[in-house]
């Protein structure tokens, strides 16, 4: 079956009462049994019934069923946000004194959690140029817990040559985990590429327009402990399971995903091709331009589309303050992937809380803008940018 069938065609318990054609929205905090053996049974994991929703709710397993059967993971687990999914996937294979090899290009909270968050339990980071495989292997010890990475970097959008890295993890015995936020498990399978452990900030492309936040931590069994450690500890003690409201908008968001998805990646094409013609704009960092230089590793790794974030480099911060003010359709707002198209100045606000040395180190510079390109006309956003950065605007 095609991927874009699949999510749709995902099947839940029946015969439902009322012969519902989407799956419910199972809003209880816990289920009632029928007899005390039952109840034994459910709680001690001899069967996989839900007794209590900070571990289980019907709802929130129908979305992790649907995701499971578009990437053929083993084991799914819906979470609260992209960064309870990071820290649940982290959890389960850190312990004090192990440490985490991964690059100084990261999305903001991940860098906090790994050298603050988990510094402080004694965990270290070891943060290293992924573009040079020797250097990474350096950096691997007996210690190593994990390899981590974002497939595509933000806002540097630098690629991570996903089979390379891979097989270094693979001789060195340590899994890779991949955040793939930027790109949705739609168009690529991220367990081909030799990725154990893949997570997403659902928040994004799956939660069709911004509607709720979430995070997937989907486990493709290469290290069994990982899902039981998930499954029989963390979603226990840390609480950090998806509710189930926003487990029904995510499903739905994943019925859609693929069509949404196309659209925007084509948008940001058509963007970032016309872009380069404007005069203000020094430079266009989108990785479907064929002149960019992780061009032919993307579309490898990927498939033929490049995701629908892009940066343009303006003259100086000055600049980009006053673009983004002009702005009239596109929305001054963080995140990625809404239906509408976002714009940011990543230096100043995510990345506001560190220092300009740790800026430079991370290769955020005071003139890029990020775009997350939506669902408009492309046509109107474009005139839009072209209007906030003309002199008479
Ligand atoms: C947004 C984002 C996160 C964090 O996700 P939340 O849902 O906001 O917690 C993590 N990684 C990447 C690449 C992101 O874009």
């Amino acid at each position: 079956m095609k991927k874009k069938t699949i999510p749709i065609d995902t099947a839940f318990p029946r015969p439902d009462a009322y012969g519902a054609i989407s799956m419910p929205v199972y809003h209880t905090a816990a289920y009632e049994f029928r007899t005390a053996k039952d109840m034994a049974d459910a709680f001690c994991g001899r069967v996989i019934a839900p007794d209590y929703s900070r571990m289980l709710n019907p709802t929130v397993m129908h979305y992790e069923n649907q995701v499971k059967a578009l990437t053929n993971a083993s084991n799914v687990f819906a979470f609260s946000s992209g960064m309870a999914a990071i820290t649940n996937a982290l959890l389960s294979v850190v312990e004090t004194g192990k440490n985490i090899v991964t690059s100084n290009h990261l999305f903001g909270n991940t860098v906090g959690l790994m050298r603050n968050t988990l510094g402080r339990l004694g965990v270290e980071t070891r943060m290293v140029n992924l573009l040079d495989p020797a250097t990474v292997e350096n950096a691997i010890d007996e210690q190593t817990a994990c390899l981590f990475l974002e497939i595509v970097t933000n806002p540097q959008m630098e690629v991570a040559d996903l089979e390379a890295l891979s097989l270094l993890a693979r001789k060195h015995g340590v899994p890779l985990i991949a955040d793939t936020t930027i790109i949705p498990f739609t168009q690529f399978s991220a367990k081909a590429l030799g990725v154990d452990i893949e997570v997403v900030s659902s928040t994004k492309y799956i939660s069709g327009g911004a509607t709720s936040l979430g995070g997937l931590v989907i486990d493709y069994g290469s290290y069994p402990e990982v899902g039981v450690r998930i499954r029989t500890e963390l979603v226990f003690n840390v609480g950090s399971y998806m509710s189930p409201h926003p487990a029904y908008m995510q499903s739905l968001g994943l019925e859609t995903l693929d069509a949404r998805y196309r659209v925007q990646a084509s948008n940001a094409l058509t963007l970032a091709r016309a872009l380069r013609d404007v005069p203000q704009i020094k430079k266009v960092n989108y990785v479907g331009l064929e002149d960019n230089p992780f061009f032919s590793l993307a579309q490898k790794q990927f498939g033929p589309t490049a995701g629908a974030m892009l940066t343009i480099d303006l003259e100086d911060k000055r600049s980009c303050f006053r673009f983004i003010d002009r702005l009239k359709l596109v929305r001054r707002a963080t995140n990625l992937f809404d239906n509408k198209t976002l714009a940011i100045h990543p230096y100043s606000t995510i990345f506001g809380p560190f220092s300009g040395s740790q800026k430079r180190e991370m290769d955020v510079r005071d003139t890029t803008v990020r775009i997350s390109v939506g669902l408009e006309d492309v046509e109107d956003v474009l005139a839009d940018i072209v209007q906030a950065l003309s002199e008479h605007s």
